[in-house]
């Protein structure tokens, strides 16, 4: 447990203080009152997924549980339809497409 925070997420817990007030956050989907998220609406949904294409966690995206789980779902479908990452490697550009003249 002693390293545990040991990634950086600046926004977050400070080791040296003892006291730290946390921002509050909100779900921006509460916010927004989204009811469903839609899975091709890839340009919000891409946020939520990390540089290694991974979803991000709640405690980072701010995201309630309701909308965590909807998320979660609209993620997995946009993947299956390619319109979303499974992993970094589906988001490189293709070489050959680089290279052409
Ligand atoms: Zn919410």
């Amino acid at each position: 447990m002693s390293t545990r925070g040991a990634q950086q997420d600046p926004r977050r817990r400070r080791r040296d203080g003892r006291r730290f007030y946390a921002r509050r956050r909100v779900c921006a989907f509460c916010v927004e009152k989204v009811r469903a998220i839609n899975y091709k609406d890839v340009g919000r949904i891409r946020r939520y997924l990390s540089d290694r294409a991974k979803m991000e966690p709640r405690r980072k995206t701010g995201a309630c549980a309701k909308h965590q789980r909807a998320l979660a779902l609209a993620i997995k479908r946009a993947r299956h339809l390619a319109l979303l990452p499974y992993t970094p490697d589906h988001m490189r550009v293709p070489v050959s497409t680089m290279q052409q003249a």
